[in-house]
């Protein structure tokens, strides 16, 4: 059974079509980044103006990639929420459209639980049910408990930024360019993560609280504080120096990343342990991060958990991940009607 994905969430018009939830024909990407490069984040209303130009030729491009036309489709999927709406209105019209003057399904689909699928789909045959997930993306930080790829459960998150929002925002101090996360992994390969000792972020234990289990959660404010009062020479009333002239931009970049991917693998691990699962999944955009993905992979191994990562083209944003947990709704009988409606969170 072939479906459609429809993905723009967010900065990336993505079609893709994929084969039973798993063997993917097409996977099609238009990035507006460099765009939205020039402001530092992404602008909603210049992300969905582009969605706009982009969706057709992108589902044009995914159909004759698969070498299918849309009589082919057993059904059509959409990322329905969360994400900027404006950007998902685009999307959710164009697979309206497509449902309606084809008479195909629709199914809904919930971005966040399709970067959770991306981690499964590439190794179904291993990972087992429940498992714990991180998604780290440009705008949740999130630990679930999953029992099925249709089933999950948010047991923490963070308590101000995601983390790749922290890499945006740290790359912008550091003068380089939008998205954050790959330049400053590229920049740290030629830094020292032992250089500075940015803060990790560990949940205070309620008081009288002691003896039960470790509370779990994130937050990424304070190390962006720290890397900012770093940069302006260790007192925070100094003021904050051109990019060019920071010194050591790769020991930062190096440290900075260190912090984030410890922090990441501690509260990730302790989640698994207390809850006693030995598979962790790990998933969205700031997962292609090859610090994080070591780490988890040597300090997971210590404790005899599998860590499982997708591809990291199936890690940011894309289509693929929304046909195939679409495939399991429709599968499962789980599908919209043209009523359905998109919801920013
Ligand atoms: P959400 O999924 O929460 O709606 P989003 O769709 O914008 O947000 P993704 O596309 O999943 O987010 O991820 C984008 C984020 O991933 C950006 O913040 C980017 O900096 C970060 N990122 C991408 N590659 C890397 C990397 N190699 N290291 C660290 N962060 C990375
Ligand atoms: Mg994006
Ligand atoms: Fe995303």
């Amino acid at each position: 059974q072939l479906v459609l994905g429809i993905e723009s969430s967010c900065d990336e018009t993505a079609a893709a079509v994929v084969a039973d939830g798993r063997d993917v024909l097409s996977n099609v990407v238009f990035s507006q980044a460099a765009e939205h490069a020039k402001f530092g984040g992404v602008v909603p209303e210049v992300a969905g103006r582009i969605h706009l130009d982009s969706i057709a030729p992108a589902i044009q491009q995914a159909l004759d990639g698969a070498g299918i036309g849309l009589a082919d489709l057993s059904a059509v999927a959409v990322t329905a929420r969360p994400g900027l709406i404006g950007s998902l209105l685009v999307g959710l019209s164009a697979a309206k459209a497509i449902s309606w003057t084809r008479g195909l399904p629709l199914v809904a689909v919930d971005h966040i639980e399709a970067h959770v699928y991306a981690a499964t789909m590439e190794s179904q045959a291993d990972v087992r049910f429940p498992c714990i997930a991180l998604v780290v993306s440009g705008g949740h930080t999130a630990l679930y408990s999953v029992g099925s790829p249709r089933r999950m459960e948010r047991i923490a998150t963070t308590l101000d930024d995601a983390a790749g929002e922290a890499f945006d925002k740290v790359a912008w101090m550091l003068g380089l360019p939008y998205p954050g996360g790959p330049a400053i992994s590229k920049l740290a390969e030629s830094g020292n993560p032992e250089a500075i000792r940015f803060p990790r972020y560990t949940p205070k234990t309620p008081p009288g609280g002691s003896g039960g289990p470790r509370p779990i959660g994130f937050s990424f404010s304070g190390l962006k504080t720290a890397v900012l009062y770093h940069i302006r020479g260790g007192d925070a009333l100094n003021p904050t120096p051109a990019p060019e002239a920071i010194e050591d931009r790769a020991d930062i970049a190096a440290s900075f990343e260190e912090a984030v991917a410890d922090t990441l693998v501690t509260q990730t691990l302790r989640a698994a342990e207390q809850a006693g699962i030995d598979q962790v999944l790990v998933a969205g955009g700031v997962a292609c991060n090859r610090r994080l993905r070591a780490l988890m992979a040597s300090r997971a191994e210590k404790k005899g958990i599998r860590s499982f990562f997708p591809s990291p083209a199936y890690c940011t944003d894309n289509a693929v991940m929304i046909a195939g947990l679409g495939w399991q709704h429709f599968h499962a009988g789980d599908v919209a009607d043209l009523h359905l409606d998109a919801a920013p969170r």
